[in-house]
């Protein structure tokens, strides 16, 4: 007789089996055809009900039959190089890859191969439910801007797993994506799965949002790390936490609808096309209050040459950091253009342990107080442009 044990090690096994066979696909920007022959193939195979349909490149597979479903989405694009010799390892559940010509580590491409892989699991698993995958979106989410919104009209929400690390919850992207009544749902599973929101930038789901999606989206991390270098790698157990809560998330939500309105924070100022990156120099204190700044464990992701004074970025070498929004009392940040995200220089000193206190009660402040505190007034305008000046 099965055991519970062994019947749990199988399930896993077979997740493991799965996610190595999408991470040893290589693509990269503009050469994706291996990747979404590959997700054609495995819906032929494995989901052979399911409605797939190829459009400018990007595939939107339906399974079931539904009035609304659930949506999850992936990019099939990665940063990396095409090597001819590729193979992928697995040592105790960290997976990384090697190129066998030069004898050199390799991206395994976790960024975003987890978050393909996530979506055929969930194709496997639930019965009614739509997946979209997105050509080039690390050169600009090229594959989502010009997605079949259409297609889109049942979707009742919308998730993505495309960020690095195990814990964080994207809430906000340019502006908050989903709504107050979500939030109260999702809270209590994202506590189980041990994740906290925290903004992020730009990915698919966000151009959704921009696109006019009208429902909740959300990204989170699916455990890879270092993406966009050679040293990445993906935690398997890291990247099955995150399948465990997007199946819960989606039992939980169901085939409902979340509706939400998206708005771009910087739209009004005819700066839409713009990311929050660009706005150097602004000080997140001043806008956001502490949000933001929970750090459990502290990895400092720029790289301090003491010799030279030069910082770079921990997860692609880039040397020309900015200046981030998301610099505050106790943490200073860098933004890093190349891998569009706000990256760790450090915990500031903070000499007064009672101002301490008050900083950590107020990140337990409900996260509305981003745009609460932004109210579109005169008062808010004439700020925004004095800084705009400034600049
Ligand atoms: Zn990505
Ligand atoms: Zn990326």
């Amino acid at each position: 007789m099965l055991t519970k044990l062994t019947i749990m090690n199988e399930k896993l096994n077979e997740r493991k089996k799965l996610l190595i066979d999408v991470l040893s696909i290589q693509t990269t920007s503009g050469n994706e055809f291996d990747m979404i022959a590959y997700i054609k193939d495995f819906c032929t195979e494995f989901v052979p009900k399911a409605k797939v349909v190829i459009k400018d490149n990007n595939i939107y597979v339906t399974k079931g039959k539904s009035k609304t479903y659930p949506c999850i989405v992936a990019h099939t694009d990665t940063v990396h190089s095409i090597h001819k010799y590729y193979k992928v390892f697995d040592d105790d559940g960290c997976i990384f890859a090697f190129n066998s010509e030069t004898g050199l580590q390799v991206g395994v491409g976790g960024d975003d191969k987890v978050g393909i892989w996530i979506a055929l699991e969930m194709l496997l698993k639930q019965d009614d439910i739509k997946c979209a995958f997105f050509h080039s979106e690390e050169i600009g989410c090229v594959g989502s801007s010009s997605a079949d919104m259409e297609w889109f009209k049942d979707v009742g929400y919308c998730f993505q797993a495309d960020r690095r690390g195990s814990t964080d919850f994207v809430n906000s992207i340019s502006g908050k994506l989903y709504s107050k009544a979500f939030k109260k749902s999702v809270k209590p599973i994202l506590a189980h799965y041990g994740y906290k929101e925290s903004s992020g930038s730009i990915t698919d789901v966000g151009q959704l949002a921009e696109n006019g999606i009208g429902v909740c989206v959300a990204n989170m991390s699916c455990g890879y790390y270092s993406p966009h270098s050679d040293e990445e790698v993906v935690i398997f157990e890291h990247a099955s936490n995150c399948l465990d809560m997007i199946e819960t998330l989606v039992d939980e939500l169901g085939n409902n609808v979340y509706e939400y309105q998206y708005e771009n924070k910087w739209a009004n100022y005819g700066y839409g096309s713009n990311k929050w990156g660009d706005f150097t120099g602004a000080s997140r204190d001043y806008w956001y209050g502490n949000y933001g700044t929970a750090q459990n464990e502290v990895v400092n992701e720029v790289v301090y040459d003491e010799q030279t004074g030069e910082e770079s970025c921990y997860y692609c070498n880039c040397t020309e950091l900015m200046e981030s929004e998301y610099t505050d009392d106790t943490n200073d940040y860098r933004f890093c253009p190349d891998c569009c995200s706000d990256i760790l220089l450090g915990e500031k000193e903070v000499a007064d342990p009672n101002q301490m206190q008050l900083e950590l009660e107020a990140e337990d402040v409900e996260y509305e107080d981003i745009s609460d505190s932004y109210d579109d007034s005169l008062e808010h305008r004439t700020i925004v442009n004095e800084y705009l000046k400034n600049k």
